[in-house]
């Protein structure tokens, strides 16, 4: 394993550190620090300029219209571009493209045509419904919903919870159960218009992170004609556990921007600020702070891109994905809660991003696969077996 960056990485990254520094940075200042949403007409500048360099669509397969670049350059690339306030999410995640549901490159020409390729224009937007009220981290056997065959159509009954953007979306993937006698054999996934009739968004879940939210969904008779069906009837869970683990890196990546950015903060800060008489840098306590905080950044730096040279190289990755994802949103939890410490009062307030990558990076414990289930895949790879 090599890591050494080529000449063309280590541009790229050197030209997304630049486009945050001089683009994104400077608009926190007039955001509310909470906010969710960019102005449009920033929004489109920013997307335009990152078409111009050519990281549009970064994550989108290039026979897609995503960018040429491999797993580890995308790694590469999330780390720099969360280093800022909303590096986590939107308002600026958007300006790079994308679609959020990989599961969709899987689909019939006639689904592409009528759903990929509008989302990938800008045109739609989507959401993916696993999570039900009876669990999330074991969706083989907590999946309630049912669907029914009847005619040309399928009938959905049921329910589903934490499904992030439901509201706002015009169609999503809803799995539901289509083989009420099986486990995982027995799940189908249907791609569902949000206008149908039966589709009913119950209410926002409001999160810690308060700008962002979750949906309450409920399904009533909701008729899904059958040529929504994503892949085969009964095949459903493998289209939603099938590329997980390689989502899981990039995941990890996006994790570590903000605590590489929360560190930098740090060492800047303990060299100016002074109590007692002398700088903070001077005081062993906060220098033992800062030096696990570098130790957390680059551990967690060391597993992400392992598993995106294993993963990128066609090994098997799992166990090293699984390792990346709850490593870096561990890590880096606990690096931006020491920023705040070293902060003192300005940590805590909204001046500072610390307080919203604080709240961020805990919800980032919970999604992906919470890290429970994250070490329950690594004793499974790692002991044998085939364990819950
Ligand atoms: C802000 C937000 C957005 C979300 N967006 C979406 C979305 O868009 N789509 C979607 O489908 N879901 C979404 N989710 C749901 C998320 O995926 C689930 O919350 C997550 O999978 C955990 O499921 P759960 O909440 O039901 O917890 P449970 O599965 O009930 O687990 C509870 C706790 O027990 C632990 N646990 C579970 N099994 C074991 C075990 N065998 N051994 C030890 N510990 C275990 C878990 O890790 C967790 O800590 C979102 C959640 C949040 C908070």
């Amino acid at each position: 394993m090599d890591f050494e960056l080529s000449d063309e990485q280590r541009l790229l990254v050197q030209t997304a550190r630049r486009f945050v520094q001089e683009q994104i940075v400077p608009l926190e200042t007039k955001l509310d620090p909470d906010a969710d949403s960019l102005d449009p007409e920033d929004h489109a500048r920013l997307a335009a300029q990152v078409k111009a360099m050519g990281l549009y669509g970064l994550g989108i397969p290039e026979e897609y219209g995503g960018p040429a670049i491999d797993l580890v350059t995308e790694v590469l690339l999330a780390m720099e571009l969360s280093q800022h306030r909303a590096g986590l999410y939107a308002p600026c995640y958007g300006v790079f493209g994308g679609t959020g549901l990989a599961q969709l490159y899987e689909a019939t020409e006639d689904q592409k045509q009528r759903y990929l390729h509008p989302t990938l224009r800008g045109e739609k937007t989507a959401f993916f419904a696993l999570t039900e009220p009876s669990g999330g981290s074991d969706p083989a056997r907590a999946i309630r919903t049912t669907a029914v065959r009847d005619g040309d159509d399928w009938v959905i009954n049921g329910g589903k919870i934490f499904i992030s953007g439901a509201d706002e979306a015009d169609y999503g993937l809803v799995f539901a159960r289509t083989d009420p006698t099986q486990g995982r054999g027995g799940i189908t996934c249907f791609i569902v218009d949000t206008d149908a009739p039966g589709f009913y968004v119950r209410r926002v879940v409001h999160t810690l992170r308060s700008a962002h939210y979750a949906t309450e969904l409920q399904f009533e008779n909701l008729r899904v004609p059958h040529k929504n069906v994503l892949g085969e009837v009964n095949k459903g869970f493998s289209i939603a556990s099938d590329r997980v683990s390689r989502a899981r890196i990039p995941y990890a990546a996006a994790c570590l921007g903000p605590a590489i950015k929360a560190q930098q903060m740090c060492i800047d800060y303990v060299k100016v600020r002074k109590t007692f008489g002398d700088l903070l840098a001077t005081r062993q306590a906060i220098q033992w702070m800062i030096v696990d905080n570098e130790i957390d950044v680059r551990t967690a730096r060391f597993l992400v891109l392992e598993a995106a040279f294993k993963a990128q190289s066609g090994a098997p990755f799992a166990t090293e994905a699984a390792m990346a994802k709850l490593v870096a949103s561990e890590a880096a939890g606990r690096v931006v809660d020491r920023a705040i410490q070293i902060h003192g009062g300005s940590g805590v307030s909204k001046d500072l991003p610390l307080e919203r990558w604080y709240r961020e990076l805990r919800i980032r414990r919970i999604g992906e696969g919470a890290s429970e289930i994250q070490r329950l895949v690594i004793a499974r790879n790692v002991i044998g077996g085939s364990f819950h």
